[in-house]
């Protein structure tokens, strides 16, 4: 994306220099040490021939969770329907649908001993159930083999269908979690496939069918503070249970450029008002990403 398309997003930005990639805050340094958990996973994954959004979203997490035994299995392929201009995963045709990689991804829960599996996928837009069925066969066969083990699953929005939403809620993941990304203003400009609608639409109808809810938000990408406050009181309105809240970093110079830092403790003043506004839990920060720390968010602590 180019600058002269950047200044369309929000005409309101000006004077931005944005043809470089400005130097990174000091606090999103990270300690990139791969310990005997970290190479665990990687060649666990690798040996069941898996996908992680970790490794495929350029996470800058990875080292932290990954030393802690966690990571967020990326099923339906690692090839996305879509084209949403802060997404490091690959836009293309997908390939055919691997109806053994539910029974791999639980078989990687069970060898990694996890307590909470958080699983989501790449937009399917070009199958008939948005790859719901996929989603429920990877939550059954994980608590087939762990029973003691939470799942988290991210969705995409099934393109407001209410079926393939049924279907995953059916199986009755702990944790419902999907995310919104960004302000309404932005959507045709960022998420072109998506609508902001559509999102909250969805959240709403998983509480309405018992799920515990969770959205996450990235800042960085033109937003305005008001504009974020107002996704949190939508957010709020359907009753969503949980909400993360990150910085935007941009993974390639063909993504969208940062717009802005916020610093820690604009984030924190974030997870404030979120609390204030009745979510459960916030998890909001610099590095936080739709899956840090999504154990905690259960009751549990891993
Ligand atoms: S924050 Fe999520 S995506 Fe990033 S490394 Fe941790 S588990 Fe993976």
């Amino acid at each position: 994306m180019n600058l002269i398309q950047i200044k369309a997003i929000d005409s309101s930005i000006s004077g931005s220099t944005l043809s470089f990639r400005p130097r990174l805050p000091f606090w999103f340094k990270v300690d990139a040490k791969t310990g005997p958990d970290y190479l665990e996973i990687k060649q666990t994954v690798d040996r069941l021939n898996l996908h992680t959004i970790c490794e495929e979203a350029r996470c800058p997490n990875r080292w932290e969770c990954w030393n802690a035994r966690t990571a967020t299995f990326l099923i339906l392929g690692d090839i996305c329907t879509r084209r949403c201009h802060y997404c490091s995963v690959e836009t293309g045709r997908p390939l055919e649908v691997d109806q053994e990689e539910p029974r791999r991804v639980a078989e990687a829960v069970k060898a990694l001993g996890l307590r909470h599996a958080v699983i989501t996928s790449v937009n399917r837009d070009e199958l008939a159930d948005g790859g719901a069925a996929m989603f429920a066969d990877t939550i059954r066969q994980i608590k087939r083999l762990s029973p003691g083990c939470s799942v988290e699953v991210l969705i995409p929005d099934f393109e407001g269908g209410e079926m393939p939403l049924r279907t995953v809620c059916a199986e009755r993941p702990e944790i419902l979690n999907h995310n919104i990304e960004t302000v309404q203003r932005l959507f045709p400009a960022i998420r072109p496939q998506g609508k902001y609608q559509r999102s909250i639409q969805l959240l709403k109808k998983a509480k309405e069918l018992g799920m515990t809810t969770k959205s996450g938000l990235i800042l960085g990408m033109g937003e305005r503070l008001d504009e974020a406050r107002d996704v949190m009181r939508d957010l709020r309105a359907v009753d969503c249970d949980i909400l993360t809240i990150g910085q935007y970093l941009q993974p390639t110079r063909e993504h969208l450029p940062v717009l802005r830092f916020y610093d820690p403790v604009e984030f924190g003043n974030l997870q404030a008002e979120g609390l204030a506004l009745g979510f459960r839990h916030v998890e909001s920060g610099p590095l936080v990403r739709s899956s840090y720390h999504a154990a905690r968010q259960t009751g549990k602590f891993v």
